[in-house]
């Protein structure tokens, strides 16, 4: 049978345990409710690439394959051509015929956006990736060029 003490004992521990129920019934949770809500990542997040485009609509990547040579996984694949001149892709003499980044991969690290010499390849802070299927995760050029739909915010920076 319990004793007194016992008793006092366990009320004690379950207003310990009850206050602590209760002091983050008071705070903000720090979950979201995804995809409904978005999520917060910091500004130097590196997430999936995209391909930019100059204003007048021309792709900027011009096909010189730096960024491929640049990636240590062998993520990207560039197949160049020339441009037809009286219908370009892109300003120089080349464009990316094929362009393909396998983000089973990639790891993220940014190398090919630093070499990039036109600024085409950039990596955004859209991170919603996965796939059911390996051939999904390998984004073709014509999903690159379209900026991603992420349901992200940019959490300051401390
Ligand atoms: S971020 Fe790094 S690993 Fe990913 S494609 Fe670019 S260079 Fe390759
Ligand atoms: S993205 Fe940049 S580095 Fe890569 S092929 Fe195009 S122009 Fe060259």
């Amino acid at each position: 049978m319990a004793g007194l003490g016992d008793v006092v004992k366990g009320t004690v521990q379950i207003a310990e345990a009850m206050s602590v129920t209760l002091k983050h019934l008071a705070t903000k949770p720090v979950t979201v409710e995804y995809p409904d809500e978005p999520i917060a990542v910091f500004p130097r997040y590196r997430g999936r690439h995209m391909l930019r485009r100059y204003d007048n609509g021309l792709e900027r990547c011009i096909g010189c394959a730096l960024c491929e040579a640049a990636c240590p996984t062998g993520a990207i694949y560039v197949d160049a051509a020339e441009n037809d001149p009286e219908n370009p892709h892109s300003p120089g003499e080349r464009y990316a015929r094929t362009y393909e980044v396998n983000f089973m991969r990639c790891v993220f690290c940014g190398d090919c956006e630093e070499a990039c010499p036109v600024e085409a390849v950039v990596l955004t802070q859209a991170f919603p990736l996965p796939e059911l299927e390996r051939r999904s995760m390998i984004f073709v050029k014509e999903q690159l060029l379209e900026p991603p739909d992420g349901n992200i915010t940019i959490r300051p920076a401390h």
